[in-house]
């Protein structure tokens, strides 16, 4: 398991000043103000280091046990994930995300319990958005967060889907345990969630139950007939076996878990997702998790606020009252709210827009008043210099993507090398003014993500040279991103031994050849590659070897052990002479990856 007691996290809004940092750290104001001017910063102890900034130092002073966290702007509202229940607390149903590996089968899974054809529309079948949908069984209501897969996962995290209760991981039984399998266990940990495990595609040939067991096993998830915790129950997601038993595991760890939440409180949540619609402003699914939500209630999440107008379950059935643990849709949000922003309900609407007009400015306060940034940091370091700058401006059709592509995007691990900048992003298609900001530099290109590029902008793009990729898979986009950034970081020369000779005999040096025989003490030797010569463990110089000689007749190889000739070939005159070592091996130039 994670080693939560020890990991000590920080939360920073925008900004956070070398005191405030010190004292977090268990750092003297001096020691840290020291290490910032090792890298080039010189702060005094009011000064306000900015989010990344503050990251790279605790980094730079090798605390990994330590993390920063971006403090919700919504938070000052209201407390940090769970709250402290009173002793009115009532049960509310579990929340429950549904993780697995691509293609095990989460959608027809969510699907199948909610008898909702959703996998023909979605785009190469991967859901998309977090959405939420709620179900009944027994008469009790379970809520279901459908979560984006991959790579997202971390982005959620982020944005607050600590509020997951159960993590249902569904691992198909014909291909066992997959990275996205591992990282949902991880999210699961580090959430704090309870884990079930549905082992999917029973109903297929070569499923092999108990071998996928074994599998998670090994991932530290032990089953319950095995002496472990885990419930994991074998399913099909097609044929609807197991589900039953699915759905009474689910509310068999809601009953230990004893969960509740106090209603007498006034309402709040998160903004799960919010986008546009003509005719209705904006649409915002919240999932409620404390008080109760009516239609004509004023809330506030971040600087968004607004009286809700209309409420509506997930399956668009108008809703006067929603409870904890509810899914809803709202309108009445006089400007978009933030994907992960908690919401909060307000006495009235004067109240409301003060607290939406504090939390604008806090967030300006925060951004501004950072007078160190992570790109001042970088300069100094002289990362930037040797650093390359892959920028990107993402478009998407609901915030809730912008999110999660940004959020994915960062996630792409560069080791420093280039660093991923987003210039902008935005709600809606690509317009004229993301193809200007784009432009004059190659390295900047515009995603969209589920929007339309307009055939005006198509072609201004191309006059300005502006690259406008469009997805709507978001495995896809990040592959691509990988890819560009894979580019930028250029070619490497991979260097591999393939063997050593001892020399025995020299019978022809000239400026531009070398002509020898011995014998290999070690792998082989095959004409074309490249030798070291070495003396007395000194590199004396390289040669080309163009042909290689058995028994005075051309060979194709000469293996460890056996003795033979050479002819090399030389840029300077390389005195070559007996009992000197050659080590050869090939040269050849390749397109680096990233993460290696
Ligand atoms: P996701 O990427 O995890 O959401 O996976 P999907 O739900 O899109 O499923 C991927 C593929 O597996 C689809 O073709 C499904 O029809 C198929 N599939 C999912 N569950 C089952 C199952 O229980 N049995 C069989 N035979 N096929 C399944």
């Amino acid at each position: 398991m994670a080693n939560d007691e020890t990991e000590k996290v920080i939360r920073i809004a925008g900004s956070i000043t070398v005191d405030e940092l010190a004292q977090a750290l268990g750092l003297s104001v001096t020691a840290l103000i020291g290490e910032l001017f090792k890298n080039g910063i010189v702060a005094t102890i009011n000064q306000r280091l900015d989010f990344e900034t503050a990251e790279i130092m605790i980094q730079e002073l090798g605390m990994k046990n330590v993390r920063l966290e971006r403090k919700n702007t919504a938070s000052k509202l209201s407390d940090e994930g769970r709250r402290e229940l009173s002793k009115d607390a009532v049960s509310r149903p579990p929340v429950v995300a549904v993780m697995g590996h691509v293609d095990h089968g989460k959608t027809t899974l969510l699907d199948n319990l909610l008898q909702k054809k959703t996998v023909a529309t979605e785009a190469g079948g991967i859901t998309q958005h977090i959405s939420a949908y709620q179900l009944t069984h027994d008469g009790r209501k379970i809520t279901f967060l459908d979560t984006p897969g991959h790579e997202a996962f971390a982005a959620i995290r982020q944005h607050g889907a600590m509020l997951t209760d159960i993590v249902v991981i569904v691992v198909a039984a014909d291909d066992g345990v997959k990275p996205q399998t591992v990282e949902a266990i991880k999210f699961a940990q580090g959430a704090n969630a309870k884990i079930i495990v549905a082992i999917n595609k029973i109903d297929r040939e070569g499923a092999d139950v108990e071998r996928t067991k074994a599998g998670l096993a090994e991932h530290g998830l032990m089953p319950e007939e095995w002496g472990g915790d885990i419930m994991m129950i074998p399913v099909s997601a097609k044929t609807g076996e197991g589900l039953e038993k699915l759905l009474e595991s689910i509310l068999l760890v809601a009953d230990v878990e004893e969960l509740k939440a106090d209603v007498e409180i006034p309402a709040e949540g998160l903004v799960i997702e919010s986008h546009m619609e003509t005719g209705k402003g904006s649409v915002v699914n919240l999932l409620v998790t404390g008080g109760e939500l009516r239609v004509g209630e004023f809330v506030v999440a971040g600087s968004a606020y607004g009286k809700i107008r209309t409420m509506a379950d997930f399956r668009g059935k108008p809703k006067g009252k929603a409870g904890p643990s509810t899914p809803v849709t709202v309108t009445g949000f006089k400007e978009l709210p933030n994907f992960g922003d908690r919401f909060l309900e307000y006495k009235d609407e004067k109240s409301a827009r003060k607290a939406a007009l504090l939390n604008a400015q806090g967030v300006a306060d925060d951004a501004a008043s950072a007078n160190v940034t992570s790109r001042d940091l970088l300069r100094m370091m002289n990362v930037e210099d040797n650093s390359k700058m892959f920028n990107v401006i993402v478009k998407g059709d609901v915030l809730g993507s912008v999110t999660s592509v940004v959020d994915s995007l960062k996630l792409i691990d560069t080791k420093g090398e280039v660093t991923l900048n987003v210039v902008a992003t935005g709600v809606g298609d690509v317009t004229e003014n993301d193809v200007y900001m784009a432009a004059g530099d190659e390295n900047t290109v515009i995603y969209g993500f589920n929007v339309n590029v307009p055939t005006n902008i198509a072609k201004l793009a191309a006059r300005d040279g502006v690259e406008v990729r469009n997805f709507r898979v978001i495995y896809e986009l990040l592959d691509d991103a990988r890819e560009s950034m894979e580019k930028l970081l250029g070619e490497e020369v991979v260097e591999t031994e393939v063997g050593k000779m001892e020399v025995m005999g020299v019978f022809r040096v000239t400026k531009t050849e070398l002509i020898a025989g011995g014998k290999m003490t070690d792998g082989k030797l095959i004409p074309g590659v490249v030798a070291k010569i070495v003396r007395k463990k000194e590199a004396l110089g390289e040669a080309e070897v163009e042909s290689v000689q058995k028994e005075k007749i051309d060979a194709k190889e000469l293996v460890e052990g056996e003795i033979g000739g050479l002819a090399m070939k030389t840029e300077r005159k390389i005195e070559l002479a007996v009992g000197d070592k050659l080590e050869f091996f090939t040269r050849e130039t390749r397109q680096r990856k990233l993460g290696e």
